[in-house]
């Protein structure tokens, strides 16, 4: 399984347009040595010719750009065979948007995914331009899908809807799932759970199975933003296990026994963004990498 990130910001990227934390201001003045990075997307493939998407990023022109992997092989083609959906966040479905150039598209989410993103938003007519231009497809847990020598499974994991739908209703399974993806020809096993507000048993033991996970690294600290002046938010209530402390993923996933494990979604206030900080040599020392757009896994 070949699986290239395109995108391992949280939403607003880094650095993130209105934001003069110090990782972004350091990165703009030249001051921290390190590379912006996109919004969250990965895409995934078990022959290198058809391609999965996971998640659709307001950044994913530019990214299919940035990865020759996903070019077009003739006047209008895509190697893009399907997208899958881990949650209805804009940072993760507005790019569904941005392909509107009346290319049929395979879309994999929850129906609360589908419906939260398709219903009273007069935008998603523009990919209504002609019967079958959208496909929508349900991923549920218990239920694969077969793409292209990938088998996609769905977990749900503990999250919540996107901000823009808060208030309609408590949260459900279907509003953030993670992602169990198998190569049918070679076995090999990746864990996508770029969001996550805590690690279930279920989680837990998927990630035990796995040879690759990827993992919520949105926040160092559950106060993180208070902290800086940002927000008045913790990790918590934005549903994003921070990865520090004693209650954090570091802790919680020690003695995981997939081996390669890597830190996804990292927002720009994050100080695993710095080479040298004192929280990324201490996941480092504990086996996790923290992805970067470009990274490349070969599983
Ligand atoms: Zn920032």
């Amino acid at each position: 399984m070949l699986i290239k990130v395109l995108g391992a910001a949280a939403g607003g990227g880094f650095p993130q347009w209105n934001c003069g934390c110090p990782n972004c201001r350091d990165l703009r003045s030249g001051a921290l040595a390190a590379q912006p990075l996109t919004q969250e997307s990965v895409a995934v493939s078990a022959d290198g010719e058809r391609w999965v998407l996971l998640n659709a990023s307001p950044e994913i022109r530019s990214q299919i750009e940035s990865c020759p992997a996903l070019h077009p092989r003739g006047p209008r083609h895509s190697p893009i065979s399907a997208i899958v959906l881990t949650n209805g966040d804009l940072d993760h479905s507005l790019g569904l948007l941005s392909l509107r150039e009346s290319h049929p598209l395979m879309i994999y989410a929850t129906e609360r995914v589908r419906r939260g993103f398709t219903e009273r938003n007069v935008l998603y007519r523009t990919l209504e331009r002609f019967p079958g231009q959208v496909t929508w497809r349900t991923v549920e847990p218990g239920e694969d899908a077969d793409l292209g020598g990938l088998s996609i499974g769905a977990l749900p994991a503990p999250g919540k809807p996107p901000i823009h739908l808060e208030g309609n209703g408590p949260s459900e399974p279907g509003d953030n799932i993670g992602l169990l993806i198998r190569d049918q020809r070679r076995g090999k096993r990746l864990a996508y759970f770029s969001a996550a507000a805590a690690v279930t048993v279920s989680m837990r033991a998927a990630f035990d199975a796995a040879d690759c996970v990827f993992f919520d690294g949105t926040f160092w600290a559950s106060d993180e933003l208070i902290a800086l002046g940002l927000g008045d938010k913790r990790a918590e209530q934005m549903a994003h296990l921070p990865v520090g402390g004693k209650d954090g993923s570091l802790q919680a996933l020690a003695g995981v026994r997939a081996p390669r494990r890597i830190y996804i979604h990292v927002n720009n206030t994050n100080p695993l963004l710095r080479p040298r900080s004192p929280e990324r040599v201490q996941a480092e020392a504990e086996g996790w990498e923290v992805a970067y757009d470009g990274m490349e896994v070969d599983l």
